[in-house]
């Protein structure tokens, strides 16, 4: 990939960033006033990956980016870009670009402008910015509307030209905060097919933040599950999700079934918190007076409520002693085969299903 002129010296070097990782990231902090944002975050991100930031509102995920892009300065640790410090570096220092949530677009300007502006900041001659602006739109399926101004587009092909923007430059760095989250349900699911194939097609490295579970497992090769501040697990999204390290991560990850010390020593017979995901229970009618079998965790239950999903059903449960339970069916076809509420029914799990966790 050609980089502008304009770029840093150390990522021109041909294959110089290839033995470092992406991003570095060494006991990062970041406080204001009283307010720790950003605590002792340790990361390294891959080149080529595609790395999300997950945890709810204030959890300190945009300020991590921000100090990825220079934005903010670190109060305390470093920040490295293909094995360069780059912790006291201007954001035009560092190869890196960000696409807003808002998506930033000039509103007097045509699309096809919008997209070329970074270049012409960086000098490039215009005939040159504009083809390269043309080819930028077409990557992102809108090489017929660059004439058009931002006003005139639908929030999704908005969101494709702040896009655009930023590959125009050909960072090795993307990052994006909560880039689909104005979109509706529909336009979000499409952005997300297109985002995935767009980084692996330009095999830039893409740090993308969100709020929404399901985003990050379906996108991201590694999740970085953050809470207060600080990375409570990083993993891959099925790392997250089958093995979660805390409840706080199993409860925000998905839906789950959280055990306390004490129902986890009454029902299961352990010690510690546990978890179980909904989709390992299952449910048969009436109750049963069989001996589990081995490895096998049986109670008995009644159905509090059922949901239907479209795809399948959402039974809640309460055991015979009190325990609320959600179980996830998919649909077989046949709404015969639903729980009804008042319904007495068996619950079984594979005690190879319980996931414990460390606090
Ligand atoms: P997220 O992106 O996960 O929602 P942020 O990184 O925006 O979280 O914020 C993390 C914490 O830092 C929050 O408590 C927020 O209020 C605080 N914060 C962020 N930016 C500022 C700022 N410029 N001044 C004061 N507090 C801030
Ligand atoms: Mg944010």
């Amino acid at each position: 990939m050609s980089l502008p002129t304009s770029a840093p010296a150390e990522t021109a070097t041909p294959g110089g960033a290839a033995d470092h990782p992406a991003i570095s990231l060494r006991g990062l902090r970041k406080t204001y006033g009283d307010v720790v944002a950003v605590d002792h975050v340790d990361l390294d991100i891959a080149d080529g990956e595609f790395f999300s930031m997950l945890g709810p509102s204030g959890s300190g995920k945009t300020t991590v980016l921000r100090l990825i892009a220079g934005f903010e300065q670190a109060t305390a640790g470093t920040v490295e870009l293909g094995g360069s410090d780059v912790t006291r570096s201007a954001p035009f220092e560092r190869d890196v670009h960000t696409v807003f949530q808002d998506y930033a677009l000039f509103p007097h300007m045509s699309v096809l402008d919008n997209v070329a502006y970074g270049l012409r900041v960086r000098g490039m001659k215009k005939a040159e910015r504009r083809e390269r602006a043309r080819q930028a739109l077409e990557t992102v399926r809108l090489g017929h509307l660059g004439a058009r101004r931002p006003a005139q587009l639908s929030g999704g092909q908005r969101q494709r030209v702040a896009l655009a923007r930023a590959i125009v430059l050909q960072p090795r760095v993307l990052l994006l905060d909560e880039p689909l989250g104005a979109l509706d349900l529909k336009l979000r699911e499409q952005m997300q097919v297109e985002l995935k194939q767009l980084q692996r097609e330009l095999g830039i490295t893409f740090v993308f933040v969100t709020h929404d579970q399901e985003e990050a497992l379906t996108l991201s090769d590694r999740i970085a599950v953050f809470d207060a501040g600080r990375i409570q697990q990083l993993g891959t999204p099925r790392e997250i999700y089958e093995n979660p390290s805390s409840a706080y991560v199993a409860g925000f990850v998905g839906t789950t079934n959280l055990f306390d010390a004490e129902t986890s020593q009454r029902i299961l017979g352990v010690a510690g918190e546990h978890a179980v995901r909904p989709e390992r229970l299952r449910l048969s009618p009436g109750s049963d007076t069989e001996t589990p079998r081995e490895g096998e965790v049986r109670l008995d239950a009644v159905v509090v409520e059922t949901i239907y999903l479209g795809t399948g059903n959402r039974v809640h449960l309460r055991t015979s002693d009190g325990v609320e339970l959600v179980a996830l069916e998919q649909s077989t076809g046949s709404l015969d085969t639903r729980e009804h509420r008042g319904e007495d029914v068996t619950v079984r799990f594979a005690r190879a299903d319980v996931v414990p966790l460390s606090s």
